[in-house]
């Protein structure tokens, strides 16, 4: 990957954790000049510390996704550390189970505030250089991390699998208006990965049955998310691999 990636510029949302970071981490490894966007500030540091000690480039941007003045502001700290941007990995996202008929209003905006609107806000803030740095002959790459949730019902889970199913659709969308530009538009949906992401649940009961299915199935690892982020945006610019669906072997 390393002669395709090296001298590209990536933001990266949700790289305080799990899937986030490791593909900053590899995208970093191969070269990439990687922005590191989420609300922990101590964690991206570290991120950054470790990044630039293995030789690579990298800068900690706290920023939250859900609030507008701070994506604003984010995006004014990248350009002016790194200039345009090329490669966005839309990766940012809570998953807050509950059943619909409990109410949880406050989760449902949390999860639709963040994994939609988040999303759209990032894509927002950066489709610009994406177009600008296609129209140069550069690679240009939008990854939105989506979930097989946007495909599979699971109880409980309406409103994350409802955000999910909206970005995998947008993220469909946007190729018929950035593909004719040659900015590509890959959708990544993962099934069940080892992260910090079920650290939120605050229902008992699905929390439990969420480590039952860990202990059951061997899981994905972020790295092996991030290995397929960096190989699809590692492609000859030509070639997107718009959908990628990527689970444990056992997972029906
Ligand atoms: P983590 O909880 O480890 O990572 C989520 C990241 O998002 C964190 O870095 C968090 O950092 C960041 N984040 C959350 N809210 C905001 C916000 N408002 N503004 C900015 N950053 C935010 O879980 P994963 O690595 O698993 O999740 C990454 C993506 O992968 C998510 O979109 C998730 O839905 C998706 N996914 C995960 C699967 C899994 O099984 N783990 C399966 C399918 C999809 P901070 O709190 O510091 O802001």
């Amino acid at each position: 990957n390393t002669a395709r990636t090296a001298a590209r510029t990536a933001v990266v949302t949700g790289a305080a954790s799990g899937i986030g970071t490791a593909t900053a981490r590899a995208l970093a490894a191969d070269g990439a000049r990687v922005a590191l966007l989420a609300r922990r500030t101590d964690r991206l540091d570290t991120l950054a510390a470790e990044i630039t000690a293995a030789g690579g480039r990298a800068i900690a941007v706290t920023a939250d996704v859900t609030d507008q003045a701070s994506v604003d502001a984010a995006a004014k700290a990248v350009h002016d550390a790194f200039g345009r941007v090329d490669l966005v990995v839309n990766n940012a996202g809570v998953m807050l189970p509950n059943p619909v008929a409990a109410g949880r209003v406050d989760e449902w905006t949390r999860m639709i505030d963040t994994n939609l609107t988040g999303v759209l806000r990032v894509i927002d803030a950066f489709t610009a250089d994406l177009a600008a740095a296609a129209a140069d002959g550069r690679p240009a790459d939008l990854v939105n991390v989506s979930s097989i949730a946007s495909h599979i019902a699971f109880p409980d889970y309406a409103v994350y699998g409802a955000t999910k199913a909206a970005v995998t659709q947008l993220s469909a969308a946007l190729r018929t208006e950035l593909g004719p530009r040659d900015v590509r538009v890959s959708n990544i949906e993962p099934g069940l990965t080892d992260t910090e992401l079920p650290h939120a649940i605050d229902n008992p009961e699905l929390r439990g049955q969420l480590d039952g299915m860990f202990q059951q199935i061997p899981s994905l690892t972020a790295e092996d998310i991030a290995e397929l982020i960096a190989f699809t945006v590692s492609r000859p610019k030509h070639v997107n691999l718009r959908h990628t669906v990527i689970l444990p072997t056992r997972q029906a």
